[in-house]
């Protein structure tokens, strides 16, 4: 197995770190009633997934 020759420096750390930032959840439109919600995910505001009922609220 590999084993790094030497350690990495605290600069070096913290540049490879400065790529890694938060991201701001992303939001669609429920095209039943318009409500913003999560991608890929049931409406928590009419139950609606892929036109159908899926879940009572
Ligand atoms: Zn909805």
């Amino acid at each position: 197995m590999a084993v790094p020759k030497r350690r990495v420096s605290k600069t070096r750390k913290r540049k490879r770190r400065t790529h890694w930032k938060a991201t701001a959840p992303k939001l669609v439109e429920c095209p039943k009633c318009r409500e913003p919600k999560l991608p890929h995910r049931v409406c928590l505001e009419c139950g609606n997934y892929k036109g159908k009922k899926a879940i009572e609220v």
